[in-house]
């Protein structure tokens, strides 16, 4: 199954030697970007040292062992995550009966659609009393497993306190266990903890790796696989967002935009934009997806094979000029100003209007 995971060679190999010399850390931190693979690594690696099959490629995933992991129902598999207050009780129970039923919700989106994020409605974090109820299980014995894996995830969203209650098992785990934390903002790890975890870094992910991915596992057409794939910028949970329907939604908008830029239609642009508001998630895709445009604005005579919207050939053939070439260098800072202008809370409206603007700029001779 560890084929399975794409673009992140490095880290398998490292964690398979580990496995073959059973020279197996206590505790990992598995760090890197959203969308790179980190949590589907951690679990096979779990899995992997569980596995019940005699094949050299474990996990197998089809064994009793494989299969009580996937879904999550592995009596030595512990798995923490940042949530709202649970009001747990001294037995592990959730009291609350909202939380509970937003805690089951997050599992079954990260056993079904892992790509997705999940958001829970209040602030999460993860809470003194499952560091506390986590410690106290490790004190148990062993069910069934070879090794008992813990996966922490967003390590970083332990406050100081908590991050220390946590410290000594850390340290000292109990035996046959593997505790690997993962983590997006390795600056927000308290040194206490990463001295005491081997870091394993995950890279971003290839754009031929996330193209590949999109068109094999996701039945994405090449067209938009490749575009998707440039947008994310090597994040999986991104490019598949920018796939599916909301992706080509985002490739109509950017090429109407560009449409009635070409047309100077701007009473028709500003109507539009009073009338449908734009989620700054969608205005981010958007910039994007227009720097994918401009892109293909200088390809169109250059290297007319090149261009990711070759459906939209014609279209760019008609509306690039000779000064193209030479104005697309600004247009391309001013989609990157845009996108910090975003990130700084100035607001959507007015930054939909400059960009309608510079997009003048650029069509207009
Ligand atoms: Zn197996």
């Amino acid at each position: 199954m560890f084929r399975r995971i794409k673009g992140q060679q490095q880290v398998i190999d490292l964690l398979q030697h580990a496995t073959e010399q059973q020279r197996i850390a206590q505790a990992y931190l598995f760090h890197g970007g959203d969308g790179v693979g980190k949590f589907m690594t951690a679990l096979y690696f779990g899995m992997a040292l569980n596995c019940l099959s005699s094949s050299e490629y474990r996990p197998c995933g089809v064994c009793a062992s494989c299969h009580k992991f996937l879904s999550f129902e592995h009596p030595d598999f512990m798995y923490l995550f940042p949530t709202v207050n649970l009001k747990l009780s001294s037995d592990g129970e959730i009291k609350d009966a909202d939380a509970m039923r937003q805690y089951e919700a997050y599992l079954k989106n990260k056993i079904e659609s892992p790509w997705q994020d999940f958001f829970f409605s209040g602030s999460t974090e993860i809470r003194k009393e499952s560091i506390s109820l986590l410690i106290k299980r490790l004190e148990y014995s062993i069910h069934e497993a070879k090794y008992r894996v813990v996966i922490i995830e967003n390590a970083d969203m332990m406050n100081t306190q908590t991050a220390n209650a946590f410290l000594k098992t850390l340290e000292e785990p109990p035996p046959n266990t593997l505790i690997i934390l993962i983590t997006e903002k390795l600056p927000q790890i308290l040194p206490t903890i990463l001295s005491r975890c081997q870091p394993v870094y995950f890279k971003p992910l290839a754009q031929s790796v996330v193209q590949e991915i999109l068109f094999e596992d996701f039945q994405v057409d090449t067209v938009l696989a490749k575009s998707a794939a440039r947008i994310s910028g090597g994040n999986l949970k991104t490019a598949i967002r920018v796939a599916n329907d909301a992706g080509y939604s985002t490739r109509d908008k950017a090429f109407e935009l560009l449409n009635m830029a070409y047309e100077k239609a701007n009473l028709e642009y500003i109507s539009q934009i009073s009338k449908h508001k734009t989620s700054t998630d969608a205005l981010r895709d958007l910039l994007a997806y227009l720097g994918i445009i401009a892109n293909d604005l200088a390809l169109i005579h250059l290297a007319p094979n090149e261009v990711t919207n070759l459906d939209k050939s014609e279209f760019l053939r008609e509306v690039s000029h000779h000064n193209i070439p030479d104005r697309i260098p600004d247009y391309l800072l001013a989609l990157d100003d845009f996108s910090r202008k975003l990130d700084g809370n100035v607001n959507p409206t007015l930054i939909q209007l400059s960009l309608f603007l510079a997009t003048c700029d650029l069509l207009n001779l």
